[in-house]
C-alpha cells in the first residue's frame, strides 16, 4: 500500500532533506557519498534540497535526543504533505549504542513517524540508495530473506589454553559458561 502510494507519489523524482539529530557523522558522510556523482543518486530521481520546506522525504541519522529533539519535529513538520522519513543506521533505527544514556530519547522513532528502516553502523552508500530505490518500487527487492537465531545464554567463554587441534579440527576441551 505505502509501496504504490510512493510510486505514484514520487517514482519520478525525490527532492531529500538530510537532517541529523545526533549521529557521530559516519551515517552523514556516508549519506552525503550517496549523493556524490560517483554513486549518482540522481539517476533515480533522488536531489538533495537545503530546506526541509522542499522536501518529500527526510533522511534521518542519529538517534532522537533530547537536545535536538524540538529542531527536528519543526523541520518535519516543515515539510510539505506527502511525506516520507527514512531512518539511516543503527542509531535512527534503535537508538544505537547509547540507546540508555541520559541525553538519549532512543530510536528517532521517538520524535518523528518514520516510514523505512536502512541498517548498518554506518550503512554503505549502495545499500542506502537499494534502500531508497526498492522503498519508493523504483526497483525490485533483490536480497532472500534472512532468518535469524535468538542467541543462546549463557554465552561459553574459551581459553587459548584449552584448544586442542585434532587433524584439521581445532577443538576447545572445556568452555566456561558465563
Ligand atoms: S549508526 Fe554508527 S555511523 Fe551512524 S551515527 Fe550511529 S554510530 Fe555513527
Amino acid at each position: 500500500m505505502l509501496k504504490e502510494l510512493c510510486q505514484k507519489m514520487f517514482g519520478r523524482s525525490l527532492w531529500v532533506y538530510h537532517a541529523n539529530s545526533g549521529g557521530c557523522n559516519g551515517c552523514d558522510i556516508e549519506v552525503l557519498n550517496a549523493l556524490t556523482p560517483y554513486y549518482d543518486a540522481e539517476r533515480f530521481g533522488i536531489r538533495l534540497v537545503g530546506s526541509p520546506r522542499h522536501a518529500d522525504v527526510m533522511l534521518c541519522q542519529g538517534p532522537g535526543m533530547r537536545a535536538t529533539a524540538r529542531a527536528l519535529r519543526a523541520a518535519y513538520e516543515a515539510m510539505p504533505a506527502p511525506k516520507l522519513v527514512f531512518a539511516i543506521g543503527s542509531c535512527a533505527c534503535g537508538g544505537g549504542m547509547w540507546f540508555d544514556s541520559y541525553s538519549v530519547l532512543g530510536p528517532v522513532e521517538k520524535v518523528v513517524p518514520v516510514n523505512y528502516y536502512i541498517l548498518g553502523c554506518p550503512p554503505r552508500p549502495e545499500a542506502i540508495i537499494y534502500g531508497v530505490a526498492v522503498a519508493l518500487g523504483l526497483m525490485e527487492k533483490k536480497a532472500a530473506p534472512v532468518e535469524f537465531k535468538q542467541t543462546e545464554l549463557p554465552i561459553p567463554r574459551y581459553h587459548p589454553e584449552d584448544l586442542r587441534r585434532q587433524g584439521d579440527l581445532v577443538i576447545y576441551e572445556k568452555a566456561e559458561k558465563v
